[in-house]
Order: C-alpha cells, then structure tokens, then sequence
C-alpha cells in the first residue's frame, strides 16, 4: 500500500490539490482558463515575490472544470473585485486570516466600471489627451464604452488599466 496513492473516485478532496494559505484571498469557481487573467487584473506577474498558487482545470462539482487562485497576504479591493467580475462572473471570494476564512461571498457583477479599463478605439475620447475617465456599461456577455459605444466581448482582460 502506497501512502501517495490517488483518489480517482472522491469527490471531496479537490481542495487540497492547492496549498491552504495563511492570510489573503483565495478566488474560487473562476472558469476554467482564466487563471492569468484573473492575475493580470491583480496585476500580479510574479516580480514581485507575491506568493501565488493556481489550480488551473480542477474538475469542480458546480462547473466541469474550474482554476483557482490563492494569493498570501493580500485581500481584494472592491475596484478589484468589480473587474475580476467581469471575466469571472460565478467567482467566490475567500477572504483567508490565520488559515481561517473569515469572509466569503460571490462577486457581484457591477452596472458600470470606471476608470479600470481602457477603451480599444483609438478615436474615443477616453484614449485622447484630454483626461476623461474610461466608463463602460457592463453588458450580460461583454462590456460597453459608455462615450463611443464601442463593445468588448472577448479580451476584457487585456484592456485593463490598472
Ligand atoms: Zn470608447
């Protein structure tokens, strides 16, 4: 009997494919794949010493597969979650302290966001020199510049201006 053998068939174990964390916010029920996404948005690229596990495409009884992000010693901002909401609409946040999670709660998908994302059209009165804060409409499937009306759908994450 080997004592690393796998679990192929619990269904409550999936947790502990990533590491618990002390203090800081674990994202859960992002969808699968948006990982990077979710940490371009906390503006986390690893410079700096930021300590970080991912689950990326772990099997989840409420999605066929989700990733997780776990990052030690920092707790969201609501500006923060209101992005994150965009590209990961079902996301739970998990506020951790002590190894203990002492808030949690699904984001919540704001009407409007301003001033996080920056409008692709370079014709926009946002992108000129005149300072005039970015505000998009959040729609059902993407997310409308409230000035030029110029709609993203896909890509949400790379305009992001934080
Ligand atoms: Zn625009």
């Amino acid at each position: 009997m080997s004592d690393d053998h796998d679990h192929h068939d619990g269904n409550d174990d999936h947790e502990l494919r990533v590491s618990k964390i002390r203090d800081g916010t674990v994202i859960d029920h992002v969808r699968g794949g948006q990982a990077l996404n979710v940490l371009a948005i906390l503006g986390i690229d690893g410079t700096n010493g930021e300590e970080v596990s991912v689950g990326m495409n772990v099997p989840s009884n409420r999605f066929a597969r989700k990733d997780i992000v776990k990052v030690e010693g920092r707790e969201l901002s609501q500006d923060e979650v209101d992005v994150l909401s965009l590209i990961a609409p079902d996301a739970t946040i998990n506020i951790v302290r002590d190894y203990d999670v002492v808030e949690k709660h699904r984001v919540e998908r704001p009407d409007v966001v301003e001033g996080v994302l920056s409008c692709p059209n370079a014709g926009c009165i946002t992108t000129g020199d005149e300072p005039v804060t970015s505000r998009f409409s959040v729609l059902e499937d993407g997310v409308r510049c409230s000035y030029c009306e110029t709609i993203v759908r896909d890509e949400i994450a790379s305009l992001i201006d934080t």
